[in-house]
């Protein structure tokens, strides 16, 4: 096995999937939605595959869906982008993270990620052969330090992967936590990959600012963006990527060779689904708040310290409270003693210390099986 695979094993979401099959538990690990997408756009896509859309589509996108995604980029933040040069489809917004790393990173160089991070970011900065350096957010409130992420940069330095909503932890980065970033990236001249999946998800009437849309920043940034997330539909793996015609062009050279294209019927059904009325779009994320409040209030009943996130559909908790120590130790055990699954928080960090006692738990799941889950944790 190649040095830079070393270490990077099985992600920890097909373990823990794996795990809530084998021992028939409430699966709250992985995020992924128990009711799927819109019946009219699973409709489109059952249309688009009989009417022949199923063969090689073009190498950056159907022209439908770059058009629909720049759409969606101007109606909600007034980005404007050319859907002809500065969109790029993708394979999930997995690819493009592995995608964009690879079009940037030179062998050696470091790119800061803030910690805990999502697991595909180490292991697409390892394969790129860059270094990870990581910048804490730290409970209870993981706020981003911007003194810290400052004294992180090194001549070594160039790319930021920043990821707001964050997932695990569901901070929303401020408006001046964002100027903080895009004014560290001007100064130092970095490349910042903008992780933007959960962009539709936040909450208590707060909102999603795109990095892009900051001073100095549209020409340096590589914005990344997800239909699994906003339409629930994670298995059909439709991402995007949107920045300068130059951005698209790097990310694209890189793309190409990994997948070459990404799923043809699925494109012109997300094209429809990025078109929806602000009705979907409110109600998918006041039915999301709900969930996290259900879950939420269920969890501190029951003595967890919570974490309430401000975006996302994963909340955090603390298991201190309930006499255990380590979330490894404490999700291990879990499947066997109450039938549930989450994911610890250790996995998405290099100073484990920080993530030790926390652990995760998704919300995108129906409220009869949220019950239930806080039911079985019960008899903890
Ligand atoms: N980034 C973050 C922060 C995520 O949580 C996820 C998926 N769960 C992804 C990227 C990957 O998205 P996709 O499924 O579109 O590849
Ligand atoms: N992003 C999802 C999560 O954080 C899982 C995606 C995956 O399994 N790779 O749970």
């Amino acid at each position: 096995l190649a040095q830079r695979l070393h270490g990077l094993g099985t992600t920890i979401f097909a373990e823990m999937s794996a795990l809530a099959v084998r021992t028939g538990s409430v699966n709250l690990g992985q995020g992924f939605p128990d009711t799927d997408g819109p019946d009219s756009i699973l409709e489109d896509a059952i249309q688009a595959i009989r009417g022949g859309a199923n063969q090689y589509p073009p190498g950056r996108g159907i022209p439908a869906l770059r058009l629909a995604i720049a759409a969606h980029q101007d109606r909600f933040y007034g980005l404007k982008y050319d859907p002809d040069t500065q969109v790029l489809v993708t394979t999930g917004a997995t690819e493009a993270i592995a995608a964009a790393l690879l079009a940037y990173v030179e062998p050696g160089d470091e790119v800061i990620a803030l910690e805990p991070y999502y697991d595909s970011y180490a292991a697409g900065i390892a394969l790129a052969g860059g270094k990870r350096v990581p910048v804490t957010l730290r409970a209870p409130d993981f706020r981003l330090d911007l003194d810290e992420l400052r004294a992180a940069v090194t001549d070594r330095t160039t790319v930021l992967l920043i990821n707001s909503p964050h997932n695990p932890t569901g901070t929303v980065l401020t408006d001046d936590e964002l100027r903080g970033i895009a004014a560290l990236a001007v100064e130092r001249d970095l490349v910042v990959i903008t992780d933007e999946v959960y962009e539709h998800l936040v909450f208590d009437g707060g909102r999603h600012i795109p990095l892009a849309s900051y001073e100095g920043m549209a020409e340096r940034t590589v914005s990344i963006g997800s239909a699994g997330k906003t339409f629930s539909v994670t298995g059909w793996k439709i991402g995007w990527v949107t920045g300068t015609p130059e951005v698209v062009t790097a990310v694209t050279t890189a793309k190409q060779f990994l997948t070459y294209v990404s799923g043809a019927p699925f494109q012109p059904a997300i094209a429809g689904a990025l078109a929806l009325g602000n009705d979907y779009f409110d109600g998918f994320r006041a039915t999301m708040q709900a969930k996290r409040d259900r879950l939420c209030d269920g969890l501190s009943a029951l003595g967890f310290g919570v974490f309430r996130p401000q975006g996302t559909y994963f909340v955090t908790t603390d298991v201190r409270p309930l006499g255990f120590t380590d979330g490894i130790e404490f999700c291990r055990m879990l499947p066997e003693k109450a039938g549930v699954v989450a994911i610890p928080h250790q996995v998405f960090y290099d100073n484990v210390e920080a993530g030790r006692p926390l652990v995760r738990w998704a919300f995108c799941k129906q409220d009869e099986v949220i019950d239930e889950a806080l039911t079985r944790l019960a008899k903890l």
